[in-house]
Parts: C-alpha cells; sequence; structure tokens
C-alpha cells in the first residue's frame, strides 16, 4: 500500500477522472486529501416529518411513495414531484428541472433528503433538496456535508463520493509533530485532522481538527523561519565599525533631526552590523515614518568601513528615486561613487561627474572591481550577473513584494562563506506575533512615530455631485505653489470595467476643469524613460497634477504634494489605499486626499469610512481584514507570504502558540535529531518552496 500515496499515484481512479482532479491542481490522492472543504452544510438535525417546523433545515430518512414529473402550465419548467413517507407522516417534495430523478429515486426506496420546509398553497414541502439513496449511511444528505470548490464537469457528489473513497489513505500519514506537542497543546493527530475536516462527525471534532491543521501550518512556517534562520547565521559577515562622532556630524547635515523610533532603529542595526555574523532585520514603520534615512545611514556606515552597500527597490522608479535621494540628501559631503542597474538605467555618480548610459558590462565590471561603494537598483541586482566586490549590506525596500528565495539570493551574493548584513524595510504593518512567524529568521525594528510637524492628512469621501467644488479646491492648492496626485485604477478606458481610466481623466483634466495646470499622466504602458522624464517633471515642480495608475502606490517621495485623488477608491484594498495617502503629507503642507466612488454598498461605504476617519497603517490593516476576511485580507495577494490553507495570520493567540511550541522543540534538539519524522517533513516542505518558485 505504500505506493498509493505517492507522487502522481491515483488509485482507484481513472484517467477521465484524474483528468479532471488536474484543474484543480490535484495530481494524485495524496494532494486530494489535502484538497479541504471551503465549508459545511449543516444537515445535522434529524427529524420525523410529523415533528417538522416550517422554516426547519434538517436531514430526513424517508420511503418513496410516488414520484412523477410534470410540466409547469406557465413557464415550461418540468417538475417533479414526490410523496414521501416516514413512521410518522407524509410529505410532499418539489424539484425543478431535474426529470431525470425519477429514474434514480424508485417508489419504495429509501432515501436521505437534506432542505428547508417550506409552505405552499397546498400546505407543507420540501423544495429542491439534497438527496441520496440511502443504506444507513450518508455521504450528501447528512450531518456536516462537506462543499469543496469545483470544476467543470465535476459535480459536489463525485468530489465528495470520490475524497470520501479516498480517505482511508489517511492512516498512512506520518505523524510528523512531536508526540510532546501534540499533547501538550492537546491537538487531535493529523490523520484524525484530515479526515474530520473532509467528513466531520460534528462541529466539536471540526473544531479540533482546523485547530490542529491551523496549528500545523504555523508552527511550519515558524520552523522554516528557524531553519533559514540558523542556515543564514552560520555565514560570517564585514564586521561595520561603528564610530560615534562621526556618524553624528554627518547627522548634522541632514536637512532634518531624525526622531526617536529612527535614531532607536538605526541604533539596533549599527549594533549588528558591528558582529561578524549576519544581521537579518526587518525595519518596520507606517508610510512616511522616515525608513530611507536609516537604510542611508546604515550604508554609509558600510561604506565608510571600506565596503559595499546595495539598496533593492520594488521598482525602477523607486530606485531612480533612491539614487537622487543619496546624491540630494545624504551623501551630499562624501565623495561616494554611486550606480544605480535597472532594466532600463545604468548610471554612475562619482563625485560630481556622472557617467550615463553605460554598458551594462561596464557597470557591471565597475560593481566587481569595487569601484562603487553603493549600488541602488531593482531586482536586476539579485541576477547572477551581478557581482559585488565587498559587499557588507543588503536594504531591500518594500520588500514584501519579494520573496524569501530571492532575498536569500541576494544574501548569498557576496561570496560563499560571507553574506552581507541584511535590512529589509516595510510598511505593511504586521502584528509583532505575525511577523516572528512570517519573519522567523528575521529580528524587528518598529519605528513608531512620525516626523514632527507632519499633519494628518484629511481624508473625505467626495459624493459626485461635489467634484467641481474639489477641482475648485484644488485649483487654489495649486495657485498656493503645492502639487497634486489624481490615481485611476484603469489605463484605457473599458465599458465593461466602468473605472475611470488614466488616459480618459487627463483628457478631461487638461482640456477641461484643469485646463490652466499642467497636467501629466504615468501609467505602466509607458516606456521606462518616458516614466522617469515624468516623475522628474513632478519632482521638480515642472507638473501641477499627476494623473497615475497604481505605479505610485509605493515610496514616491514628492514632499510638495499636497492633494491626493483617488478615483473609484472603492476598487482599492485599505492598505493600498492607505500607500497612496501616504504620498501626500510628507512635509509640513497641510495635505488631503478625496476618495470618490460610486459604490453605494454599506460594506464598501463602510470601508472607506474607515479610511477617511484612520490615519494608522496599523489600525487600517486590522480593519481591512474585518472587512474581507483574513484570506482575501489586503496586501496578502501581493505580499510574498505564503498563502494559508486553514490558519489565518491575524490569530494571535495561535500565532504564540506555535512560536512557543517550536521555540521549545528546538532549544531542547536544534538539530531535531530525536525528531525524525519531523526533519523529513522539513526536507519535503523546503523541496515544495524550490520548485514552486
Ligand atoms: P518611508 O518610511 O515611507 O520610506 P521616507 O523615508 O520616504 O519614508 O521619508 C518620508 C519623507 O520624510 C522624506 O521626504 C524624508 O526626507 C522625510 N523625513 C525623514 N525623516 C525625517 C525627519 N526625522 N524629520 C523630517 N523629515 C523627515
Ligand atoms: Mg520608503
Amino acid at each position: 500500500m505504500e505506493s498509493s500515496l505517492a507522487p502522481a499515484a491515483w488509485p482507484g481512479v481513472n484517467s477521465a477522472m484524474a483528468k479532471k482532479l488536474k484543474t484543480l491542481g490535484l495530481d494524485s490522492a495524496r494532494e486530494a486529501l489535502y484538497y479541504f472543504p471551503f465549508r459545511y452544510e449543516d444537515f445535522s438535525l434529524t427529524k420525523n416529518i410529523g415533528d417538522l417546523e416550517i422554516g426547519e433545515t434538517v436531514n430526513l430518512v424517508v420511503q418513496i411513495e410516488m414520484i412523477k414529473n410534470k410540466r409547469s402550465p406557465r413557464r415550461r419548467m418540468n417538475i417533479t414531484e414526490a410523496l414521501v413517507r416516514d413512521d410518522s407522516e407524509t410529505l410532499r417534495i418539489i424539484w425543478f428541472n431535474q426529470p431525470f430523478l425519477t429514474r434514480i429515486l424508485k417508489v419504495g426506496q429509501s432515501v436521505s433528503l437534506s432542505g428547508r420546509l417550506s409552505e405552499d398553497y397546498a400546505g407543507p414541502v420540501m423544495v429542491s433538496p439534497a438527496y441520496e439513496p440511502y443504506n444507513g449511511q450518508s455521504l450528501h444528505t447528512q450531518g456536516l456535508v462537506p462543499v469543496y470548490h469545483l470544476t467543470a464537469g465535476l459535480t459536489p457528489k463525485q468530489l465528495r463520493a470520490l475524497i470520501a473513497k479516498l480517505l482511508p489513505l489517511a492512516d498512512q500519514l506520518p505523524e510528523w509533530l512531536p508526540e510532546e506537542t501534540v499533547k501538550k497543546y492537546n491537538l487531535i493527530s493529523h490523520q484524525e485532522a484530515i479526515k474530520q475536516i473532509h467528513f466531520p462527525e460534528n462541529e466539536e471534532k471540526l473544531q479540533a481538527a482546523k485547530n490542529r491543521l491551523s496549528f500545523e501550518e504555523l508552527f511550519t512556517l515558524r520552523l522554516k523561519g528557524y531553519a533559514r534562520r540558523r542556515l543564514l547565521a552560520s555565514f560570517k559577515s564585514h564586521s561595520v565599525g561603528f564610530r560615534a562622532d562621526e556618524l553624528s556630524s554627518w547627522l548634522e547635515t541632514l536637512p532634518f533631526i531624525m526622531t526617536a523610533g529612527q535614531k532607536q532603529a538605526l541604533w539596533e542595526v549599527i549594533q549588528d552590523m558591528e558582529k561578524t555574523k549576519p544581521m537579518l532585520r526587518l525595519l518596520q514603520g507606517d508610510v512616511g515614518s522616515g525608513k530611507t534615512a536609516v537604510a542611508m545611514a546604515a550604508a554609509r556606515q558600510c561604506v565608510k568601513s571600506g565596503a559595499q552597500a546595495a539598496i533593492m527597490a520594488p521598482t525602477a522608479l523607486l530606485a531612480k528615486q533612491h539614487f537622487n535621494t543619496c546624491l540630494d540628501d545624504f551623501f551630499t559631503k562624501d565623495d561616494f561613487t554611486i550606480a544605480l542597474l535597472t532594466s532600463s538605467s545604468r548610471l554612475i555618480r562619482r563625485g560630481d561627474k556622472s557617467l550615463e548610459n553605460l554598458s551594462k558590462q561596464a557597470l557591471l565590471k565597475e560593481i566587481k572591481e569595487g569601484k562603487v561603494d553603493i549600488i541602488i537598483g531593482t531586482h536586476a541586482l539579485i541576477q547572477k550577473d551581478v557581482d559585488f566586490n565587498n559587499l557588507a549590506l543588503a536594504v531591500t525596500d518594500e520588500q514584501h513584494r519579494f520573496g524569501v528565495e530571492q532575498r536569500a539570493a541576494l544574501a548569498v551574493k557576496g561570496s560563499k562563506e560571507v553574506m552581507p548584513h541584511l535590512l529589509a524595510m516595510t510598511a505593511t504593518p504586521i502584528p509583532r506575533s505575525l511577523a516572528l512567524v512570517l519573519y522567523g529568521e528575521l529580528d524587528l525594528s518598529v519605528i513608531k512615530d512620525m516626523p514632527p510637524g507632519r499633519r494628518t492628512v484629511l481624508t473625505k469621501i467626495v459624493e459626485e455631485e461635489k467634484r467641481s467644488a474639489m477641482y475648485d479646491f484644488i485649483k487654489n492648492q495649486l495657485k498656493e505653489g503645492r502639487q497634486a496626485f489624481v490615481i485611476c485604477p484603469l489605463i484605457d478606458p473599458s465599458d465593461k470595467l466602468g473605472a475611470r481610466s488614466v488616459k480618459l481623466e487627463y483628457e478631461k483634466l487638461s482640456k477641461g476643469s484643469l485646463v490652466d495646470y499642467r497636467v501629466g499622466m504615468i501609467h505602466g504602458r509607458l516606456s521606462a524613460k518616458e516614466r522617469d522624464k515624468v516623475m522628474e517633471d513632478m519632482s521638480s515642480g515642472l507638473l501641477d497634477v499627476l494623473v497615475a495608475t497604481s505605479i505610485i502606490e509605493i515610496g514616491i517621495d514628492i514632499p510638495n504634494a499636497s492633494v491626493m485623488v483617488i478615483e473609484d477608491a472603492d476598487r482599492f484594498g485599505l492598505a493600498q489605499l492607505h500607500q497612496y495617502r501616504g504620498r501626500v503629507g510628507r512635509s509640513t503642507h497641510q495635505s488631503y486626499c478625496f476618495l470618490l466612488s460610486s459604490a453605494t454598498e454599506p460594506r464598501t461605504r463602510g470601508r472607506l469610512e474607515v479610511m477617511a476617519e484612520c490615519s494608522s497603517g496599523f489600525i487600517l490593516a486590522e480593519a481591512d481584514l474585518k472587512f474581507r476576511g483574513p484570506g482575501e485580507a489586503y496586501g496578502l495577494a501581493q505580499s510574498g507570504w505564503p498563502e494559508l490553507k486553514m490558519a489565518n495570520y491575524y490569530d494571535t493567540k495561535l500565532l504564540n502558540l506555535t512560536k512557543e511550541a517550536v521555540d521549545n522543540l528546538v532549544t531542547n534538539d536544534p538539530n531535531l535529531d530525536s525528531h525524525p519524522n519531523l526533519k523529513q517533513y522539513l526536507k519535503e516542505e523546503e523541496n515544495k518552496t524550490i520548485t514552486n518558485d
């Protein structure tokens, strides 16, 4: 029997069925066991007909007294009418457009029916109940009945029957959690959980199964983080010496004074980088909290100690911006050589000489020979052909767009045994308990404060009839020298999607409401060069208004901008709206965010109202969760976080328990030597991640 759970094995499943299952992403019986229902039909109430009350959803076991098809007189519809009975009473049953039922359900036969009792002109009746022939056992109509996502050509009953047939194989699955963990946390066995999750005996057992499967999912994440941390910590790193006087005199050259939060984070970074093993640190701070300055300070420390630093941004636009910030704000007095490497730009600035449009070869050579101090780029930086000379620090900005594997790839760029210190920066608010599980390999620094003088961005939902008043308001801002963004969900107009587009808004604004101002547009279909030009024009104030798609979501810093208009705001998640809003209010100018939406559903309006009332990214993330539910919570889809099947990323209690469980385990047995099943499981999991990418 060993082979029945082997890869690609479908014991007892014919090839036509296997093909359908493949469209669900299932390649083997083993995978089918892990294809969990997304909900359950509750048919656990079983009653006699005589005891039924109108409106109840119940399961009945009955005999068919009469069954026949007829045509409905008015509509051309087939009606199957049946009379069923149990010991207590008879009941009418009606199905629509399923004439084949008279071939399946015969007079005298025992059937199990589940549905809701209603009433019509002729008295009590059950309309379109689920049914199955009954011989003492029921898959489809009794108890908690699993409901699976399906594919064309596969009926709920077929899939349920198939899984029921495969379910005994669950006994062959290994229990990979350590016995003491199972005991201590009151978990049911893995095998039992798989069985109960598909066909729960009752609500209590279903909860126990969910709990076990959630536990193991979070446990695995934490354990993987631990394994990665162990691996990464086995490398050596360049020890970056710290000179306090040098740092403080540089801090004085900055156009601002660092906040306490920035200083604290920088201090943690500096201490880490002094060590000869790699820093693994996540720097979290809300939009606008000034993470860049911390990264630049760290990069500068590295260069001063004779090594290189790399900064990786999620978009070319943002990389370019960091490049410019280095030159204009942070290293004005330093004689650094800084390179920009993206798919579209290859620049070097050495002192005040700049080399543009180098060949990629030439730039790579400069980097390799150590003639460049700071390298800024996109994921072009982690490609195979980029060799650093002495990379001491790798910073990833808004790294939630980069997966764990990419981070690791950058990590081993340095050399075989030496790897750079890692600093990952993110504005995505993650509760600490979650961060510990998701980024188990990282230490956490959080900037909690905002630069002084920042005013809350006043956020308003603008009704359509107030649109022209809004433009008047914007014009006043522009007259005062401020700038504005207008975000639209689409690039081109589309009737189907019914949302505003950059191109049309650009036309309307530049020829209509804002005709006296300089309006530009930017979207992903412009060439990188065109985009650079537009962004530069906006930065330098040659444009007053920029109509844009989500391309400016992350990181763009134009402190003079004070108005953010978001068209069809309901199309965006709260975290994304918060990112857009974070593009303004980046200076002492009072800033405004206007949310436009034609949506009327209370839920959608409610979401926008939360946005208008709340300015903290952390609180918004939690609100987003309430509105959308954990699986679809915004930011998750694009986060690069592993998708969870069962657990909930915001289940703080379970996150903490699983962390404790893993920590206890590895403290006693760092190599997992006394847990071969767990070791094996972890190995398989690691292989999975590699093949998935
Ligand atoms: P984020 O954390 O979102 O990446 P940035 O690093 O882009 O934020 O900083 C946002 C803006 O705030 C930038 O214009 C930056 O120059 C400015 N800034 C950063 N730190 C301070 C500070 N301590 N005081 C005043 N302004 C600051
Ligand atoms: Mg940033």
